[in-house]
């Protein structure tokens, strides 16, 4: 299968808002449960190590008309919890049996209470993550939360879980974090070769595919972009994308960038295949290995607690140095409050480093391009003329 064939699954993947891959995959197999997630990372270790498929849910995208969710929430707040809410009420998501709301912000928060309200029936768990960061307070804690999960998960199906099938789960998604990691090296290496919007497309699909499936395409894609004939290369300017890590930018917007003028060489869109940034040890225990990846090796987000004030921005700035960015674009969820309160300090961070920058806002159903190309556009051009 060459690499465009693989996209297109990944396009009718995406677009696909009544979520049909899950459904089948659940009516394959009597007694089979699907447990739907929000952004921006959980343990699907142990969903997975249950025998169950974890469902990422990241709103409604552009495609989709919000009726209802409007009347569940303020204007101004972002849309992906509106979203949600309507892919609910329309009983687009009737088959999932459980839904897991990390503790990302005050919106998610509530998200989880209301959909205990509006659907009684449905395991849902709020998730609380660590915001201490010792392996004995954090991790402790954190630990505990997963072993609570992990219960709830029990009573639904009716299984133990053993350590081992823990284990295994954990070397399954290690495959696919590795996979992923290999994805990001190749576009940062080479972004002719993979487009963002051919990467970004590839990791969506793992929100909504069994791991080993998602494995087995990227491979695939790896594979058929390797032999295929080399795409032309254009003098485009470096940058890394910054402040899209929950609420997910449309397509449109992602192409757009790419057409003015600008390679993409790091994001954090889906954040979730890629929060661990290494392989969590597949000995001893598992609750305490991926605690301890959790505190000691995962990704930064304003959606994350920061210990010290030095610790925002800092891995923006290495990823701005490891990929050779010559610029950053701030493009954040409009009234995402984590993303927007971050954004003025990580400026300050790239500003003494006199990195250029740009900042914009969007929603998921953001459709005037215009000005996002235009704004894209002037922006490489300053880099290319000035830098
Ligand atoms: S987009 Fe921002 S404010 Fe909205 S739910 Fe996500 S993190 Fe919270």
């Amino acid at each position: 299968m060459g690499t465009k064939e693989i996209i297109k699954r990944c396009e009718q993947l995406h677009e696909d808002t009544h979520f049909t891959a899950a459904r089948e995959w659940k009516a394959a197999q009597d007694g089979r449960k699907v447990i739907g997630y929000l952004p921006v990372y959980v343990p699907e270790e142990i969903i997975h190590a249950a025998g169950m498929l974890p469902l990422g849910i990241s709103g409604g995208g552009d495609q989709m008309e919000v009726i209802h969710g409007d009347a569940y929430y303020q204007s101004y707040i972002c849309r992906i919890p509106r979203s949600t809410i309507e892919l609910g009420i329309t009983g687009r998501l009737d088959f999932v049996d459980g839904m897991i709301f990390p503790s990302i912000c005050d919106v998610i928060r509530n998200l989880s209470g209301m959909w205990k309200l509006q659907f009684p029936d449905v395991y849902v768990r709020y998730l609380d993550v660590p915001q201490n960061y010792k392996d004995d307070v954090g991790g402790e804690f954190y630990q505990s939360e997963m072993r609570e999960l992990l219960k709830g998960l029990e009573g639904l199906s009716g299984h133990k879980v053993s350590d081992d099938d823990i284990r295994n789960s954990i070397k399954v998604y290690n495959i696919n974090r590795e996979l992923m990691r290999k994805l990001y090296q190749l576009r940062s290496d080479e972004p002719w070769t993979v487009p963002t919007m051919e990467l970004y497309l590839l990791s969506r699909a793992g929100l909504m595919l069994p791991v080993e499936e998602h494995n087995q395409m990227l491979e695939d894609y790896l594979a058929a972009s390797a032999e295929e004939e080399e795409r032309p290369r254009r003098d485009n300017c470096r940058v890394v994308i910054n402040g899209s890590f929950c609420e997910q930018p449309p397509l449109g917007l992602i192409k757009s960038i790419e057409l003015a003028g600008c390679y993409i060489v790091d994001d954090d869109y889906v954040q979730i295949n890629r929060w661990l940034k290494e392989a969590v040890p597949e000995e001893g225990d598992p609750f305490a290995a991926l605690a301890s990846a959790f505190l000691h090796q995962s990704a930064d987000t304003a959606a994350k607690y920061a210990e010290t004030e030095e610790l925002v921005g800092k891995q923006l700035l290495e990823s701005v140095s490891e990929n050779r960015a010559e610029g950053v674009i701030f493009a954040a969820p409009s009234f995402c409050d984590p993303a927007l309160l971050w954004r003025p300090m990580l400026a300050d961070k790239v500003g003494e480093k006199n990195i250029p920058h740009i900042s914009f806002k969007y929603a998921e159903n953001s459709g005037q391009m215009a000005p996002i190309r235009e704004q894209a556009g002037t922006f490489a051009d300053s880099i290319k003329l000035w830098s």
